[in-house]
C-alpha cells in the first residue's frame, strides 16, 4: 500500500506514519527528516535548503521531487510507502503521479489529518526528541516517563528543531495554506481522500486512519 499523510506542520503526520511503520511495515519517508539529515551531512544539497528550511519556507520542487524519486526506487520501498511532508505543491503533485506512472506503481489513499490552526503552535513549540535515537516528545502531550530520560534508549540530551518555535511555525502554516491545501481538491477529485480528525489524542487518530484505510486495528 502507498499512502500520502497530508496535514499541516504540527498534525501528527511524523507520529502517525511511524505508528503504520511500526505496525504494517511500510516505510516511512519523511522528506522533512531526509532534509535534516542532508543538512547535517553538509552536502550541496544541506547548503542551500538549510537557510529555508530555518525561515519555514518550501524547498525548491525540483530538490524535493528528485530525492523522492530516487528514494522510492530503494528495496525497501518495494512493499509500501507513507509520504510523509511530500507532496507540499500541485507541481509536486504532478510529479508524483508522473514518476509513479513511469515506476508503474500507484497511490492508494491520501490520508487528510485535519487540525484547527490554533492548537498547532502549542503543539509545535512543545516538541522535541532524543538526540540520539531520534524518538519524539511533548512536553505537555506525550512526556518522557521519567523526565529527561529517553524512553527508547536512556540517553540525557535532546534536541528542538531551529524551525520548530513560534515565528517560523506561522511562516510554515501560511505556506501550507496557500501552497498545500489546494492538494486536497487535486485528489478528492481522484476519489482517494480520506479526513480524519487530527484533533483526537494519538491512539484515536490512528483508529480512525486504520478505518479509514480498511486494514485492522493494530
Ligand atoms: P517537515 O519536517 O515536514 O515539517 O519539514 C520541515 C521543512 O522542510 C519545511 O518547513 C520545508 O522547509 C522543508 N520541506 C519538507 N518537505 C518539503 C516539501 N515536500 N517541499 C518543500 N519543502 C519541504
Amino acid at each position: 500500500m502507498n499512502l500520502i499523510l497530508l496535514g499541516p506542520p504540527g498534525s501528527g503526520k511524523g507520529t502517525q506514519a511511524i505508528r503504520l511503520q511500526e505496525a504494517d511495515g511500510l516505510v516511512q519517508l519523511s522528506t522533512g527528516e531526509m532534509l535534516r539529515a542532508a543538512v547535517a551531512s553538509g552536502s550541496e544539497t544541506g547548503r542551500l535548503v538549510g537557510s529555508i528550511m530555518e525561515a519555514g519556507e518550501l524547498v525548491p520542487d525540483d530538490i524535493i521531487v528528485s530525492m523522492i524519486d530516487r528514494r522510492i526506487d530503494e528495496p525497501d520501498c518495494a512493499g509500501g510507502f507513507i509520504l510523509d511532508g511530500f507532496p507540499r505543491t500541485l507541481a509536486q503533485a504532478e510529479a508524483l503521479d508522473e514518476m509513479l506512472a513511469r515506476k508503474a506503481r500507484r497511490l492508494d489513499a491520501v490520508i487528510e489529518i485535519a487540525v484547527d490552526d490554533g492548537a498547532l503552535v502549542e503543539r509545535i513549540a512543545g516538541r522535541f526528541s532524543c538526540a540520539v535515537c531520534g524518538a519524539g516528545y511533548h512536553r505537555r502531550f506525550q512526556p518522557a516517563a521519567v523526565e529527561g530520560v529517553c524512553d527508547r534508549c536512556g540517553a540525557t540530551r535532546f534536541l528542538q528543531r531551529p524551525d520548530d518555535n513560534e515565528e517560523t511555525v506561522r511562516t510554515r502554516l501560511v505556506a501550507y495554506h496557500a501552497q498545500t491545501e489546494p492538494l486536497l481538491p487535486y485528489y478528492r477529485a481522484r476519489g482517494i481522500l480520506r479526513s480524519v480528525d487530527g484533533m483526537a489524542g494519538i491512539d484515536a487518530v490512528s483508529t480512525e486512519i486504520r478505518a479509514a484505510l480498511g486494514v485492522s486495528a493494530a
